[in-house]
């Protein structure tokens, strides 16, 4: 990486549930002299690794040069200032709304395309998701969001003085406290702080011990419940580029629900059977995992 392009934001098709399209080649590189080559295409199914929200992981699937199928072992976001230098990942400097900034999108190849990559600049190809993986991802997303608005609601008499609310109207701890959350196949271990900060916040750190049991109990009833009422799931979008915002919104039995949210998710609640909760504290946090599971 390093030398110097232009190219337009990479279009998304994944918002839309797509996972298989043709494409351009506008940009084709090997990372350094040993690393991997990166396709870039005008547009794409991919959803890469956010690179400032870095919850879910890179899709994988194929991508069909000429006659031969690479796979594609990630998807990662990569970017490109003004100057031309090309950035990826967390090397980032800009924000996506920063003017003169393309956003992009880079599959990662398994092994080098035949010739120099830059060779395959303004060629067709066909690039196609890893659709079962990415079903696992998207389901452990949904489950994760969900997660986190019944655990909003199950701490709420908690807090001594009233925060942000969330979409639910239930103080927002998730937003208060979260420090990280991981997404895997099926499921995601979240982070949230129970320090100073979030005591001056006017959070009642210390009481939760003692309520925990109670916590989960309720976090995995309310789950049971919204699951069952098999709410349907959209994603807006305010533009089709991987650098436009996306929102979740979900329809649950205590209202609609809308959250900011880049990733991959289910199209209804009806596609899980059940979601498990394991909530822990650890040194100065709170940790849960979340699991779900296929109907
Ligand atoms: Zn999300």
């Amino acid at each position: 990486m390093g030398e110097t392009t232009s190219a337009p934001s990479t279009v998304v098709l994944f918002p839309q549930g797509v996972s298989v399209c043709e494409a351009t080649v506008v940009l084709a590189e090997a990372a350094g002299d040993e690393g991997p080559v990166v396709i870039v295409t005008d547009r794409t199914p991919f959803h890469p690794l956010d690179h400032t929200w870095p919850d879910q992981p890179g899709d994988r699937g194929t991508i069909t040069l000429g006659r031969r199928e690479h796979a594609v072992v990630d998807a990662v976001t990569m970017a490109v200032g003004p100057d031309g230098t090309l950035h990826r990942g967390e090397e980032i400097p800009a924000r996506r709304t920063d003017p003169g900034w393309s956003f992009l999108v880079g599959h990662v190849l398994e092994t080098p395309p035949d010739g120099s990559p830059a060779d395959l600049v303004g060629e067709q190809v066909g690039l196609a998701v890893d659709v079962a993986r990415r079903s696992s991802l998207s389901a452990a997303h949904t489950a994760c969001h969900l997660m986190s608005l019944a655990l909003n609601m199950e701490l709420r008499d908690l807090w001594r003085k009233v925060p942000r609310t969330d979409c639910l109207g239930s103080p927002d701890f998730d937003q208060a406290a979260i420090t990280r959350s991981s997404i895997t196949p099926w499921e995601s271990v979240d982070r949230y702080r129970l320090g100073k900060s979030l005591r001056k916040a006017g959070f009642d750190a210390e009481a939760l011990p003692g309520r925990l049991d109670a916590v989960r109990e309720g976090v995995t009833a309310r789950l049971s419940e919204w699951i069952a009422a098999r709410g349907r799931i959209a994603i807006d979008t305010d533009g089709p580029w991987i650098n436009s915002r996306r929102w979740w919104g979900c329809e649950l039995p205590p209202g609609p629900a809308r959250l900011p949210c880049g990733g991959t998710h289910l199209g209804n609640l009806g596609e899980l059977a059940s979601i498990d909760v394991r909530i822990v504290i650890g040194e100065g946090e709170l940790v849960v995992n979340t699991t779900a599971k296929q109907s």
